[in-house]
């Protein structure tokens, strides 16, 4: 088998943030670089074009590739007046508050104003620094992170028309919506009436969850055919960014489809992280915004739909994350590179040098191309980059 390649991520701080020094990222990228073989770094996304200069500078003589990580329908609203997702009750929808430097706020994939935003502020902040891609982030709705309206949405005037035209019935989907906002669990019941997972889709009692996720994986779709046309234009190679397909479903991201505008995937698949796109974050999401009572039932029941049996509420299990990764490539064409976390923040992400061994020693195993060593190189301890190289060394 080949092996496994390397990609690095380097948060630089967000659109409004400029507190990151060259020297820091030269250091850690050396540290890296000297031992490993590194093909591409991604980093993104504050505006500091002194960073990205010189970076590429460094990465040249190592012959690496350099992609701006960019947020595309979340954090824009920093630089340019954004559309927000609109819920089924008519309000905006709000953001997850994790750190100063992220909103987590979302705005909606079929308003042409907010794909407009995103070459806007691409060519204004970032055009004239030589990047050889672009690496696509937040390319989704909301998650259970932005609460139970966070997935229920959008019904901004641009999306009804959507439904409208796809006939999808949008009193139905309002009504069923207020149920499970309202619903209470009995012990067969499974949440939003789960009723199978197969081939990263799942199936519901009431059909019109399908075609709602569906629709959202559809506008997801259609969005990103427009802006990756408009990178690839630009001379840019492009990488995206999804979570794995079992919660990848309710933001509106169908791997499957998503191929077809990218030149790499990362699934994340952070095991371990308590914070949006974490594993377990999500899931334990899901079950609170969906399940008002009786919520161990239907996490019970939600976790043997997906085949789950060693799921402690912490760190979730290789096993099912390698199923995942297995339905990935057997089904996509293109280049798979797992996200796995390498930084270590208190409480919300505990790595530690034994786990990312446990996440390398099981995914070599797998015919994934390689992986991107996420999501921030800047904190990940000495310890856990010693791990890596270990692994890793020429
Ligand atoms: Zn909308």
């Amino acid at each position: 088998m080949d092996r496994k390649k390397i990609v690095v991520q380097i948060f630089t701080g967000g659109f409004k943030n400029k507190e990151i020094k060259f020297n820091d990222i030269k250091c850690k990228l050396l540290e890296l670089m000297e031992c490993i073989d590194v093909e591409k770094v991604i980093m993104g996304w504050s505006v500091d074009k002194e960073l990205y200069v010189k970076t590429k500078k460094l990465l040249k003589k190592y012959n690496v590739e350099l992609y701006l990580w960019f947020p595309c329908f979340s954090e824009v609203g920093l630089l340019e007046k954004s559309n927000l997702l609109v819920d089924y009750t008519g309000k905006e929808v709000k953001g997850y508050a994790l750190q100063e430097d992220e909103n987590f706020e979302f705005y909606c994939p079929n308003n042409k104003g907010n794909i407009e935003n995103i070459k806007k502020i691409y060519s204004t902040y970032f055009s004239e620094i030589e990047f050889d891609g672009i690496f696509l982030d937040k390319i989704r709705y909301g998650s259970f992170s932005n609460k139970l309206n966070g997935v229920f949405n959008c019904f901004c005037k641009d999306c009804l028309d959507i439904y409208e035209k796809n006939n999808i019935d949008k009193r139905s989907l309002m009504i069923e919506m207020d149920n499970v906002s309202n619903e209470v669990i009995v012990s067969e019941d499974t949440p939003f009436g789960i009723t199978e997972y197969i081939n990263g889709k799942y199936k519901f009692k009431n059909k019109i969850w399908e075609d709602f996720f569906e629709m959202k994986s559809q506008n997801i779709y259609n969005a990103l055919v427009d802006i990756s046309s408009y990178f690839k234009s630009k001379g840019l190679k492009i990488g995206i960014d999804t979570f794995s397909p079992f919660i990848s479903y309710f933001v509106g991201q169908d791997l499957e489809k998503l191929q077809e505008v990218a030149d790499f995937i990362k699934p994340m698949m952070y095991r371990i992280t308590k914070a949006p796109a974490g594993l377990p974050f999500e899931f334990e999401r899901l079950i609170d915004e969906s399940v008002h009572e009786n919520k161990e039932i239907a996490k019970r029941n939600l976790l043997d739909i997906l085949g789950i049996r060693e799921y402690e509420g912490d760190i979730y299990p290789i096993k099912f994350v390698l199923e995942e990764i297995d339905f990935i490539t057997k089904n996509l064409v293109k280049d798979i590179y797992v996200g796995i976390e390498i930084n270590k923040k208190e409480i919300i992400a505990p790595v530690t040098p034994k786990y990312i061994s446990e996440n390398i020693s099981n995914i070599n195993k797998t015919t994934v191309k390689g992986y991107v060593l996420s999501w921030d190189l800047l904190s990940a301890p000495k310890e856990n980059i010693d791990e890596v190289i270990n692994w890793f060394r020429n």
